[in-house]
């Protein structure tokens, strides 16, 4: 018995992650299926929404990205405030990116406990050569951290969708 049949849940999924990373590409490629390979300033919206199907369950999930305020260390709670999910966003070929979702996972689980679903996204898998993120040291972190792991590559459209699958099936699994 699948007693989630027929119910529609709206969710809300912030991207956090240093400035440079992908997260504007990975929401464009997700909802989109763009890429553009200059970075993009994103005035356009605060959020962008998906719709999702799974096992009967009809998901709106609401996509909040910055608009860049990420480079002035000026995103606050109000940002992230009632989410249910959080993006976090490192580039493998930048271990400072890395370090970086450290201190969101701990301000993240600080404000909003373990209520709020984490998936931890190593992002540009198409550079590996330069990679200087290991994928066993990110694994190990999320892992420990309770939450999930996934590489992508925003611009081979790689992952991108089954991250946001795992995710959003997280999400679900705690209403
Ligand atoms: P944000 O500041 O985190 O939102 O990053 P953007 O989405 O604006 O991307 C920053 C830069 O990285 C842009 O030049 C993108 O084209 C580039 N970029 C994003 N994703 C990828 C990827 O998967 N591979 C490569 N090679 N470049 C990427
Ligand atoms: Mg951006």
């Amino acid at each position: 018995i699948n007693s989630g049949n027929g119910k529609t849940h709206n969710f809300k999924v912030v991207l956090l992650g240093e400035g440079c990373v992908g997260k504007t590409s990975l929401v464009l490629r997700y909802v989109e299926d763009k890429f553009n390979s200059n970075h993009i300033s994103t005035v356009q919206a605060s959020f962008l929404s998906k719709k999702v199907n799974i096992e009967g369950n009809r998901i709106n999930l609401a996509i909040w990205d910055t608009a860049g305020q990420e480079q002035f260390h000026a995103l606050g709670p109000l940002y992230y405030r009632s989410s249910n999910g959080a993006v976090l966003v490192y580039d493998i070929t930048d271990e400072k990116s890395f370090q970086r979702i450290k201190i969101w996972v701990k301000e993240l689980r600080k404000m909003l406990g373990v209520d709020i679903c984490l998936v931890i996204v190593g992002n540009k898998t198409d550079l590996e050569s330069d990679r200087h993120v290991s994928l066993e040291e990110a694994e190990s972190y999320a892992e420990k951290v309770g939450a999930l792991h996934f590489q992508t590559s925003a611009k081979l459209n790689e992952g991108v969708e089954a991250m946001f699958y795992a995710l959003t099936q997280k999400m679900l699994e705690k209403t």
